[in-house]
């Protein structure tokens, strides 16, 4: 049995650090310690198999610097998740007394010794992250790395705690430790593996669906990540509440008169503005260009006006000097409440983009509403603009 785990082991570890290498490429800092750790243990499993014509204090002190690294590699990556740089000093010292004592072990031919140094080194680096990600474990993917780390760490623990047990015949290759060893190596570092696996692959799906759904600019939602959030947020329908589209006036001369990254800058602080302005329930998406929608659930025409109006005031008054812009700089505002016979929540952003409309004909920097009524047949109603002259 222990023949066939000496070749299975190596392969599996270095075949992790294969797949680690994968994610890595996607930009998942962590996955690159997971790798090296991995591609570090599969190293510390080879060693013996593969150097075993030479003297074997030469190989054991290579084996348990190889396990030792692997280990420092897998503290690492498990606070990349929770405390990137905590205890850093402090690890590396245990990293170092351990591989130490292993070599005062190697040198005096203390086998005992060199194990439970190097078990109870590997204990202290894989156990020590458990107390910062303790209080990280919200999510599940958390959990089942917390989980698959404790365990990790008591069968290191146990292992050195039970050497003299299970080395009582001395010798190493046919002992019960290193049977154990090689046993539980592949039962916890499969589990490792996957857990880690299944962390790395799902922080990589929420970067890529928060990218999918975001604007990059102006971190707001994007047009997707609005219609998402309507249907994520507002399962129980009708809906009831309002829609804002926001616009900026002649963005296109302030592009053309200080330069696109100025607008850039613009667009930003109008995005920060609705943030703060809006209710902390509102959906705020960037549509596009500098145009924004906000839907306000549970508001009405008059309560989402004011909050237009709010927003329209603070930017007019606040942001060209924000900028030190020479001209005048304000946006318009269209405003519709949801309305009975509508289908989507985009027929009444429809009516609010009517509305913005009418706000930039009628001379810009102004909140303009438009209301569907619905008489008694909602099907055959037709929109009935009502004009509200919000204006400095
Ligand atoms: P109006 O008052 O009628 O809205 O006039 P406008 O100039 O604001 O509107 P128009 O649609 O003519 O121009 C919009 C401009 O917005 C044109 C485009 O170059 C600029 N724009 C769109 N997206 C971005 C962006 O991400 N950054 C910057 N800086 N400019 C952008
Ligand atoms: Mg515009
Ligand atoms: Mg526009």
């Amino acid at each position: 049995m222990g023949e066939n785990f000496a070749f299975f082991l190596p392969i599996m570890m270095a075949s992790f650090g294969v797949l680690f290498a994968g994610v890595w490429r996607w930009r998942v800092r962590a996955a690159g310690f997971w790798s090296c750790a991995f591609f570090c243990v599969a190293g510390g499993f080879a060693v013996p198999v593969a150097f075993a014509a030479l003297p074997s204090a030469l190989w054991s002190l290579v084996a348990d610097l190889l396990f030792g690294s692997g280990f420092l590699l897998f503290s690492q990556a498990l606070l990349e998740r929770w405390r990137p740089s905590w205890l850093i000093h402090g690890r590396i010292a245990i990293w170092a007394l351990s591989m130490l004592l292993c070599a005062v072990g190697i040198a005096f031919d203390n086998l005992p010794l060199e194990l439970v140094a190097s078990d109870f080194g590997c204990f202290l680096l894989i156990g020590l992250p458990l107390i910062a990600g303790r209080n990280h474990l919200g999510h599940w993917p958390d959990r089942i790395l917390f989980g698959a780390a404790t365990l990790t760490a008591l069968d290191n623990l146990m292992r050195g705690s039970t050497v003299p047990l299970t080395l009582s015949d001395g010798n190493f290759p046919d002992s019960t430790y290193a049977f154990l060893m090689q046993a539980l190596a592949c039962i916890f570092g499969l589990f490792l593996a996957l857990a880690a696996l299944a962390a790395n692959m799902i922080d990589l799906l929420d970067r890529y669906q928060r990218d999918a759904l975001h604007d990059p600019l102006s971190g707001l939602l994007n047009r997707r990540g609005f219609d998402d959030a309507i249907a994520g947020r507002h399962r129980k329908l009708p809906l009831d509440g309002s829609l804002i589209v926001c616009d900026i006036d002649h963005f296109k001369a302030i592009n053309d008169e200080y330069g696109h990254a100025l607008g850039d800058q613009v667009i930003i602080a109008l995005a920060g503005m609705l943030t703060r302005w809006a209710p902390s329930n509102a959906v705020t998406a960037r549509f596009g260009g500098e145009e924004f929608v906000l839907f306000l659930p549970d508001t009405n025409a008059a309560r989402a006006a004011g909050v237009a109006d709010d927003i329209r005031e603070n930017f007019a008054r606040d942001v060209a000097d924000q900028f030190g812009l020479a001209r005048p700089l304000t946006a318009s505002f269209g405003l519709s409440t949801i309305q009975r016979a509508d289908a989507s929540i985009h027929d009444a952003i429809a009516r609010a983009d009517t509305a913005l409309y009418e706000a930039k004909a009628r001379g810009r920097n102004r909140v303009c509403v438009r209301r569907a009524l619905s008489p008694p047949d909602a099907s055959t109603a037709g929109p009935v603009a009502v004009n509200l002259p919000y204006r400095a």
